[in-house]
Formats: C-alpha cells, sequence, structure tokens
C-alpha cells in the first residue's frame, strides 16, 4: 500500500497522536505537512526527521487552530491537501455550572470548528486533484459522554456530525470523509499523568493504568498512537474508498459497553 505522491496535512501534529498518524503515513509514502500554535525550532526538525526516515518531503507549518483564518492559511501554505487529518485538540474537565467560558470557547474552536475551516478550505483543491481523504480524529466522547467534559463532548459529538454531513456532500466523488474514535491512548500527555496518579492511591504502574486510568476500557490496554496511525493508512487506502460518513472506533471495546 503506498501512498507516494499524497501530501498529507496534520493538524495538531508535533506531538502524541498527530505526531504518530504522520509518521505512518510518511511511513506509507505520504509527503506530510506537520503543524501547531508554535513556531520552535524543534517543531521544524521533527518535520527533517520524518523526511530523513522515510524518504519523503516534510514540512512544518505554524498556524493556531483556534483561528478560523490561520486553519485555512494551514491548507493554503500546505501547497497541496490530498490528505487531511483534523487531529489538534485540548482538554478541560470541570462541571458545567463552573466550566469557565474562555475554555469552552477554545475547546469548541479548536477540538470542532477548526474542522469546518480545514475542511472547507481542502475541499476545492481534492475536488482539482480527483481524490481526496479526510481522517477526523474524534474520541469515543464523539460517540458516548462523560461528567465534566461538556465542551469536549459536545466538540466531538460535533465532529462526528460534521463528518457525516461532509461525506454526503461528496459521496458521488473520489472523496471520502470518515472520523477515527479513539478511547485511552498511550500519548506523551497520558505518561506523564501514570507518576502522580501511582503516588496519589499508592498503586503500582501496571495497577494504575488497569485499574485506574483504563477503567473504562474494557480491554484494559491503552491503544497506541501507532494503532491509530495504522487505521488512517487504512481509510486512505484504495480498500476503504467506499468508506464514508462513518466513525471507526479504536477504543478497546469502550463504546461495545
Ligand atoms: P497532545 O496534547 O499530545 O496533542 C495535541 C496536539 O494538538 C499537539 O500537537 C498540540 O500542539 C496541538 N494543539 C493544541 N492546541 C493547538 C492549537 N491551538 N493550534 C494548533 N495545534 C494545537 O494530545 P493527543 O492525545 O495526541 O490528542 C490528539 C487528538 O486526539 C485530540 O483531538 C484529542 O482530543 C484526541 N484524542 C486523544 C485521546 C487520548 O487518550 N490521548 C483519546 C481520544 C481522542
Amino acid at each position: 500500500m503506498t501512498l507516494e505522491g499524497k501530501t498529507a496535512v496534520i493538524t495538531g501534529s508535533n506531538s502524541g497522536i498527530g505526531l504518530g498518524v504522520a509518521r505512518e503515513l510518511a511511513r506509507a509514502g505520504a509527503n506530510v505537512v506537520l503543524n501547531s500554535f508554535t513556531d520552535r525550532e524543534e517543531d521544524h526538525t521533527l518535520a527533517a526527521e520524518l523526511a530523513r526516515e522515510f524518504s519523503v518531503k516534510a514540512q512544518y507549518v505554524q498556524a493556531d487552530m483556534s483561528k478560523g483564518a490561520d486553519c485555512r492559511a494551514l491548507i493554503e501554505k500546505a501547497g497541496a491537501c490530498d490528505i487531511l487529518i483534523n487531529n489538534a485538540g485540548i482538554q478541560h474537565v470541570s462541571p458545567i455550572d463552573e466550566f469557565p467560558q474562555e475554555k469552552w470557547d477554545a475547546i469548541i474552536a479548536i477540538n470542532m470548528n477548526s474542522n469546518f475551516h480545514t475542511m472547507a478550505a481542502a475541499l476545492p483543491g481534492m475536488r482539482a486533484a480527483g481524490w481526496g481523504r479526510i481522517v477526523n480524529i474524534a474520541s469515543a466522547h464523539g460517540l458516548t459522554a462523560s461528567p465534566y467534559k461538556a465542551a469536549y463532548v459536545a466538540a466531538k459529538h460535533g465532529v462526528v456530525g460534521m463528518t457525516k454531513t461532509v461525506a454526503l456532500e461528496t459521496a458521488e466523488e473520489p472523496i471520502t470523509c470518515n472520523a477515527i474514535c479513539p478511547g485511552y491512548v498511550l500519548t506523551p500527555l497520558v505518561e506523564a499523568q501514570i507518576p502522580d496518579t501511582m503516588e496519589k492511591y499508592g498503586m503500582g504502574r501496571e495497577e494504575v493504568i488497569k485499574k485506574v486510568m483504563l477503567e473504562r476500557q474494557p480491554s484494559r490496554e491503552f491503544a497506541t498512537v501507532e494503532q491509530l496511525g495504522g487505521t488512517a493508512v487504512f481509510l486512505c487506502s484504495d480498500a476503504a474508498a467506499q468508506i464514508t460518513g462513518t466513525t471507526i472506533s479504536v477504543d478497546g471495546g469502550w463504546t461495545a459497553l
């Protein structure tokens, strides 16, 4: 399976799932455009390393996904966008009556509105190229809820709805639009929470992972960024050409409960 000659734009890809997905797309031969809101030397180094490791073209484009104009500028600066992975996302946990307005606005903007802007900006180019793949990284929280995550759950449900709509608008074209719904994924962010949780509960690493962190994930295993990348590569393959407007859960059985 090769994505040689295709260019993939991955929002929020200087760490975690976005970087994992970018790596798997590059491994499959795609040129990749990394993104985040920062503009540090290490962001550009990440792109150079991917280019070297997988013999593809790679660049880093700074753009703040909380701003509509930046989202659209990212697609323009990328030069091409055959594959769009909407991944940038943040979280805030709070009861709804105490939820800070600025956190609500930021989560809705970054986790949901950015998908609207990037998809709107990328579709004309996909139509002109006669091929396109859109993969929105939603969440198990796009299909189900947890308390204290009102903005995140609302945004991710919105992403799933938007995914279905765009799939219907492109159904007769060689373009697909799907969402991946991960459960708990072992990213650096999650890894960093393990020591504190071990101390808080007086438990060992494995016990914290299985009994506290993965309490809702029946497999009691984290999904990995490589597995999410592999799922994205599959959705970009010819085998997935008739898969559109749907969600693929990578959640160890969470949403089967
Ligand atoms: P992460 O914090 O490692 O990655 C988030 C990425 O988004 C980073 O690259 C960050 O720089 C970028 N980002 C944040 N704000 C941005 C902004 N304003 N503009 C541009 N980029 C911005 O977290 P992650 O776990 O890799 O999450 C990636 C996506 O996967 C998110 O949409 C998240 O909701 C989703 N997700 C994660 C999990 C999990 O368990 N880790 C589970 C389900 C869904």
